[in-house]
């Protein structure tokens, strides 16, 4: 954690171009002074090249190379040019005829033979021009609330939802798109920075298996099957005739899937497959073969590869899309908690599972998901978190995880907390989280800069 101590910035570097990073100290224990020569060591961190006459202990000073900075007005400014995408480590260090230290601490230290190390590293990365110019969006994707079998009101949701960190939500009550058009409602004129996209869970008639996630959908597919029964119906009925399904698989439940999917996207939505290892009432929601064949053929948009599942049917869904990715089939990628209770972290599936969008801005999101820059990441240990994916965004996204994601939620616990029972009519309290959105805002932006090439 830096915030507080040291503002550095930026924290995401573009490879290949001469990069400035600026550090000020915050704190009167931190403070740099104009008067000291700083030494500035950057360390790649993505191991050394083998050669000639440097043997293992010595690598270090292979990875590492360093310079003398001297501090103007309290901010030392340095020059470095990342050539690699990974994360570096860069040590800053007063070196030799530092007279400044805080009165009171000098009174602790006199006498004494060793002083407290007057250095302190932080962490960067370095990425390629396509990551640079994107930023990291917290998401999930697919959630409930009281509009359908959720326990809370759309609009608290929301505010929850942004007092956890998530930067963009898609709200999918079971048969409605009346929830997400509600948060969305709610939210409208309020400076939050939390974008809510329209979204529905999609379940024609057949005993209700049939789930598929309408995510940013224009208008509700409930409401086209529901409106029309015997129409879509006839439309079901023929996709399971005609369609050259396997003879294994249950082909009327596969053409129920295949209408979602293909209404979704006539919606403008994107077709989320959920939960597909899911285990209710003793079994998994759909069998696997059908599961299989979806993915295989890419016949829905995007896969939920977690979604309110336990950690055993998250692992299996996991081996599922390994096995699958081994036979060549790519697919992007969603983790969702499918929650119906915000009542804190863990409390049905809340904030258990999520997923990180990598698009340029909150608008591109749903771009970025059919694009597939996307990870997904489990949340159960919030100390321990685990991601799966693209390595390359896997490996970018552990950096995040531990050196943005932190201290952004942070200060998205202020501003999610102002949300929770803001009265839209008291100009005051929108001002307010106006404000707190802004810290946010100008914490993001410094962390990746202006990232635009
Ligand atoms: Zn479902
Ligand atoms: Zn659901």
């Amino acid at each position: 954690m830096l915030l507080g101590k040291y503002k550095i910035s930026p924290r995401v570097l573009r490879v290949g171009a001469k990069q400035t990073i600026s550090v000020e100290g915050l704190d009167e224990v931190t403070k740099i002074y104009d008067d000291v020569d700083y030494e500035i060591s950057v360390t790649r961190t993505d191991g050394w090249k083998y050669k000639e006459g440097i043997n293992f202990l010595q690598r270090g000073r292979d990875l590492t190379s360093t310079q003398i900075c001297r501090a103007e007005n309290g901010v030392l400014s340095f020059t470095y040019d990342f050539d690699y995408e990974c994360e570096y480590e860069i040590k800053v260090a007063r070196t030799e005829g530092d007279t400044h230290f805080p009165e009171r601490q000098e009174k602790f230290w006199s006498g004494k033979k060793s002083r407290a190390t007057r250095g302190f590293t932080f962490r960067v990365y370095a990425v390629c021009d396509d990551l640079y110019e994107k930023r990291p969006y917290k998401c999930d994707l697919h959630i409930h609330t009281d509009e359908s079998d959720g326990n809370e009101s759309p609009k608290l949701v929301g505010a929850t939802y942004r007092q956890y960190g998530y930067d963009a939500i898609c709200i999918t009550d079971h048969y409605t798109m009346l929830g997400s058009k509600m948060a969305i409602e709610a939210f409208e004129d309020i400076d939050a920075g939390l974008k809510i996209f329209q979204g529905e869970e999609v379940h024609p008639f057949y005993g209700s298996i049939v789930h598929v996630v309408n995510f940013n959908g224009k208008t509700s597919v409930n409401d086209l099957y529901y409106s029309d029964t015997k129409k879509a119906e006839k439309e079901i009925e023929a996709l399971a005739d005609g369609f050259d399904f396997p003879d294994e698989v249950d082909r009327k439940e596969l053409a129920y899937f295949k209408w979602c999917f293909d209404k979704i996207r006539e919606s403008g939505g994107i077709a989320i497959y959920p939960h597909s290892l899911w285990s209710v009432f003793g079994a998994y929601n759909v069998r696997t073969e059908i599961s299989e064949y979806i993915i295989k053929n890419k016949m829905c948009d995007a896969y939920e590869i977690f979604g309110g599942m336990s950690k055993r049917d998250n692992r299996l869904s996991v081996e599922l899309l390994a096995e699958m990715k081994r036979n060549g089939i790519d697919l992007p990628i969603i983790a969702s908690s499918d929650a119906h209770s915000i009542a804190g972290h863990g409390s049905a599936h809340f904030d258990d599972t999520f997923s990180i969008v990598f698009a340029k801005d909150k608008e591109q999101i749903p771009n970025a998901v059919l694009e597939g820059n996307t990870i997904v990441v489990e949340n159960f240990d919030t100390s321990d978190k685990i991601a799966h994916g693209n390595f390359r965004l896997v490996r970018y996204a552990y950096f995040l995880l531990d050196q943005y994601f932190g201290e952004h939620d942070l200060l998205c616990n202020a501003l999610g907390t102002a949300l929770i029972g803001l009265d839209p009519g008291d100009s005051g309290q929108k001002e307010m989280v106006a404000k707190l959105n802004k810290i946010v805002t100008d914490y993001e932006n410094e962390f990746f800069g202006n990232n635009r090439i």
